[in-house]
């Protein structure tokens, strides 16, 4: 009698503040999709991210709109304003948790850059938080990776496990280039997707 295998059901979360969003985010996320087998990744803007307060340039909404805008066009893509529309800071933490209690069947992977991943002992919870899903760090190119796993072999090896890296190399396009080129009226078509240029410009954003 032939035995059936179980295969373990996955989505991704896109972490991040995607202030704004760009071709970098959008193709690490689908490398994820494709390299974690991911049904689905939910593109979810940080609404009050409580490790930069006072550093956020654009509003809430306005980011969450332009991650709608940018994940339109592929159907493994979707966003939500889950964090944007939660009162408080936005934790990691609660942010799994809602997403564990909607899809109880799902195992999470969180991606983000890497950068976020190296401090993820000071988010709230982190050790309940690196138990109870995967994360998928970003790398953009020339990220000195020996610190990473330096840091990375300091956690302790249950945790270690569901902590992955991914090298992206169009993560060499950054949302602080795009906002200081806007500001310094300098292209950014080609960066991001132009819906969300189109945005930008008619909003006046960054300026
Ligand atoms: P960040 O410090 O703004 O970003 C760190 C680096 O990672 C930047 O170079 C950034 O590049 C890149 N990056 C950010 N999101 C990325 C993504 N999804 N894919 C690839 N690269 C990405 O980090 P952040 O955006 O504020 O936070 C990242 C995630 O961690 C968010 O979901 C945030 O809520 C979560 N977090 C949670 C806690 C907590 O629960 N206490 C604390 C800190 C962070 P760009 O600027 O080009 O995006």
């Amino acid at each position: 009698m032939s035995k059936k295998i179980a295969r373990e059901r996955r989505l991704g979360i896109m972490g991040g503040t995607f202030d704004p969003i760009h071709y970098g985010h959008l193709v690490a996320a689908e490398g994820a999709r494709y390299s974690f087998n991911l049904e689905k990744v939910f593109f979810i803007p940080a609404g009050n991210p409580p490790h930069k307060p006072g550093h956020i340039v654009c509003e809430p909404s306005i980011r969450y709109k332009m991650t709608c805008l940018a994940v339109a066009s592929n159907p493994f893509f979707c966003s939500s304003p889950m964090e944007v529309e939660r009162p408080g800071p936005s934790f990691t933490i609660d942010t799994v948790r809602t997403m564990m209690h909607l899809h109880p069947e799902k195992r999470i992977y969180f991606i983000t850059g890497a950068d976020a991943i190296l401090e993820i002992f000071s988010w709230k919870d982190s050790d309940i938080l690196l138990s109870m899903c995967n994360f998928v760090a970003a790398t953009r190119p020339g990220y000195c990776l020996k610190e990473l796993n330096e840091k990375l072999d300091s956690f302790p090896n249950s945790f270690k496990q569901n902590i992955s890296y991914m090298e992206v190399p169009a993560l060499a396009i950054s949302s602080t280039d795009i906002r200081q080129r806007v500001r310094e009226g300098k292209p950014i078509k080609y960066l991001l997707p132009e819906t969300v240029e189109d945005y930008i410009l008619r909003n006046n954003l960054y300026r």
